[in-house]
């Protein structure tokens, strides 16, 4: 037997149209049919099938429907929180003074490096809980706060564990998410050690695990030659690349997102004009990080509206870290793509559902057109707009139950 249920009583629906780059679909007086949780049908209630007419019904309770965000770059796990030094750095005490203290990522990842496979279950769970009740639904997450072998492993090994239990994610490893202290800062030896070494054995010890590869590509940590050698290390034992790019200044990781043909490359507040036609001709997905400008009190925000005209399909994620942005909440990161990137409510909608599931590589996600999986949100308000419009509040919505 089929579950078939016909969603009903929606002031509207709202979804991105996954067969254009930036339609969005606007539906009043909307119904939704789902089968064996996948959208079978969507439109107008008036129009719905004849097939449709005697199926068992859900009350919508006159909210607004949406697809469920996708967030395509997090650093979901890591130990311990950077409040003390946020507050020196409101002092006026520089992130380099910090770092150099042995602060900073320092401090993160002497937590992590000490945190037991239960305790970073413990708080991805608890974490992810979040981010499910502020509507996202799937989520990118990344290792990254071990840069060595055995810490990593266990990141690695703590994220099996809530795909077991459930969760909708998908996983990349980041060993080269910063210098190895105990490389001395040598990122030539850091990196063989990431791509000769460290890599073939994660995906040795959990098979089917990751789907994804990163490299931080940034001067002073590493140079474009060492983050494709990563990559390619991380090609040949297929894992589809990622890139944090261009984001505190122009180092090329654009154009070497594109060269790889990496799924995404991701902050680009520096980002060539170059790259962003070499990553609209590879189809790279940028995804930007308001929230880290924010955080980080940067002025220069990625240029969204350059990369939209370029081609691209930009997406949104919330870089959920404990140095530059803890934020797990979607709706601020849909604000400033709006406030400050300048991209209207639809775009910003869009780059936060089918243009975020598509970095990931699922077309089933980010939209509510047939095919997509049943991950409805229930928003009530009058104007889905109000989500960006009524700045500070807590919007959360209402799921469609099992
Ligand atoms: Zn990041």
């Amino acid at each position: 037997m089929s579950d078939r249920r016909v969603l009903v009583n929606l002031r509207g629906l709202l979804t991105p149209d996954p067969t254009r780059t930036w339609a969005v679909d606007r539906i009043p007086d909307a119904a939704l049919a789902l089968e064996d949780g996948r959208v079978a049908w969507l439109g107008r209630r008036a129009d719905l099938p004849a097939a449709w007419t005697d199926t068992d019904r859900v009350d919508g309770g006159g909210a607004w429907a949406s697809p469920g965000f996708v967030d395509p770059h997090t650093h979901l796990l890591f130990a311990g929180n950077r409040s003390g030094e946020f507050n020196r750095r409101l002092q006026g005490v520089s992130y380099q003074d910090i770092a150099s203290e042995g602060g900073g990522i320092r401090e993160t990842v002497r937590a992590t490096r000490g945190a037991t496979l239960e305790e970073l279950v413990a708080s991805g769970e608890s974490r992810l809980q979040a981010f499910r009740e502020r509507g996202v639904v799937h989520l990118e997450c990344k290792t990254g706060y071990g840069l060595e072998l055995e810490a990593e492993s266990r990141l690695t090994a703590a994220y099996a564990e809530l795909k077991r239990s459930g969760w909708s994610l998908d996983v990349t490893l980041l060993p080269a998410h910063d210098l190895t202290p105990e490389f001395g800062g040598d990122a030539e030896a850091n990196a063989q050690a990431v791509a000769g070494a460290w890599l073939p054995e994660l995906v040795r010890r959990h098979p089917g695990v990751a789907r994804f590869c990163d490299v931080f590509v940034e001067a002073g940590v590493f140079n474009v030659d060492q983050g494709r050698r990563i990559l390619e290390a991380g090609q040949r034992l297929g894992l589809t690349p990622r890139v944090h790019a261009d984001e505190l200044s122009w180092t090329g990781g654009a154009e070497l997102a594109a060269e790889l043909g990496a799924a995404s490359a991701d902050h680009l507040m520096f980002c060539s004009e170059e790259g962003m036609k070499a990553m609209a001709a590879a189809d790279v997905t940028p995804v930007l990080l308001p929230g880290t400008t924010l955080f980080l009190g940067m002025r220069d925000w990625a240029p969204a509206r350059k990369l939209i005209e370029s081609g691209c399909r930009v997406a949104l994620a919330t870089d959920f870290n404990p140095g530059s942005c803890p934020c797990l909440d979607p709706l601020t990161i849909l604000r400033l793509g709006c406030l400050q990137l300048r991209m209207t409510f639809e775009e910003a909608f869009t780059a936060m559902t089918l243009h975020a599931a598509r970095s990931l590589r699922h077309g089933d996600l980010g939209h509510l057109h047939p095919g997509a999986r049943a991950e409805v949100l229930l928003w009530d308000v009058e104007e889905l707009l109000e989500l960006v419009y009524w700045v500070g509040e807590p919007y959360r919505p209402r799921f469609l139950s099992a």
